[in-house]
């Protein structure tokens, strides 16, 4: 008797582990790489030269339960548009987080970090901002040689990021994030978090006080792709430990995922070991992104649950909400909880009525 109850226990933990790991992830995402480049076709040209406009982008976010992007175009044309569409992104839930792109044309990827006239580009777009409010971020930019990490403009706009509480978005290799951070003053140490003081930090400066007039946000380093070239997980780790303000978007990221669509072991520790430093992204750089929209989502969503509910929620939406300054969605009758993870809802800071 007593070996057919034990038997029947371990059957049920089985089960129960693996009903868990195959449910996913049903909750607000935050989708922390997004393109809406010129060939998706921002004006109101109909197909076939305009295969995704403005309805049909919102409309592919609103299905998958994305409430927020980050905003990136190839011209910054393609982020003005979502900035502009207040009422349509608004109808379809989505908040826009607007970034500057360095990119004029596809000649700008190779050239962007010796340019001043990109430097000025970014300055005259900073300074003009959007119709949805002031830019959060530079990039996506490339860096095909981690040495060009040291070209003027790179310097430059690295310290301007810090100086004036911007994100940054890199698509780089690890070499390139210790040169990076070196161009910062705080050389990528310090936390400026509006309204989240150490108590050993000295009194804040520009930093602070920038990022406080936009209404949140501060400076991070946020790593496209997390190293697309492959970088060691023991490596990216070494980096996460080193660089406070280093967080890494995890699309195209080679080696994530292993069976069943479930993160591979070595991932899955890492993304437990530092869950507030990473976010997701779909990467829309050509318009086969935007066909494939739902599957990316999708798989993200079944990797996300295989993951404990915090730890997911904060991956998905809570590390971006946060940074950005945007309000919890936990009300979002668009994307209920289920019941198994409601208890998220019910964390101090929320019942705090604090943004997340
Ligand atoms: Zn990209």
């Amino acid at each position: 008797m007593a070996p057919a109850v034990w038997l029947l226990g371990l059957l049920a933990a089985a089960c129960a582990t693996a009903a868990q790991a195959q449910i996913p992830y049903a909750g607000p995402l935050f989708d922390a790489h997004l393109h809406y480049n010129d060939e998706a076709c921002v004006h109101a040209t109909p197909e076939p030269a305009c295969p995704h406009p403005l309805e049909d982008v919102l409309a592919r976010m609103q299905r998958n339960g994305v409430r927020a992007i980050v905003a990136n175009s190839r011209p910054n044309d393609g982020t003005r548009a979502l900035a502009q569409a207040r009422a349509q992104a608004q109808a379809a839930g989505v908040t826009v987080v607007p970034f500057v792109r360095l990119y004029r044309d596809r000649a700008d990827y190779n050239n962007w970090f010796r340019d001043p006239s990109i430097a000025e580009l970014v300055q005259a777009e900073l300074a003009r901002g959007t119709p949805s409010g002031p830019y959060r971020g530079l990039g996506e930019f490339h860096l095909y040689d981690s040495a060009n990490a040291n070209g003027p403009v790179a310097r430059q706009l690295m310290a301007l990021a810090e100086d004036t509480g911007l994100a940054i978005l890199a698509h780089v290799d690890d070499v390139a994030i210790d040169l990076l951070m070196a161009h910062t003053a705080s050389k990528g140490q310090s936390d400026l978090s509006p309204g989240r003081p150490k108590a050993d930090q000295p009194p804040r400066g520009a930093a602070t006080r920038a990022a406080a007039e936009r209404g949140g946000g501060s400076f991070r380093l946020i790593w496209a792709h997390t190293g697309i070239g492959g970088t060691p997980v023991q490596r990216v780790d070494e980096l996460l430990a080193r660089y406070p303000q280093l967080m890494g978007e995890l699309s195209y990221r080679p080696g994530l995922t292993c069976d069943g669509g479930q993160l591979c072991p070595e991932w899955r520790a890492l993304l437990l070991k530092y869950p507030d430093r990473f976010l997701i992204g779909s990467d829309t750089w050509v318009n086969q992104g935007w066909l494939h929209y739902d599957e990316l989502m999708q798989g993200y969503r079944l990797w996300l649950g295989g993951l404990p509910a915090d730890v997911a929620r904060r991956i998905a939406w809570n590390n971006g909400a946060r940074l950005f300054g945007l309000t919890p969605r936990t009300d979002d009758p668009a994307a209920p909880l289920p019941r198994h993870r409601q208890h998220v809802a019910a964390h101090p800071a929320r019942r705090a009525g604090r943004t997340l």
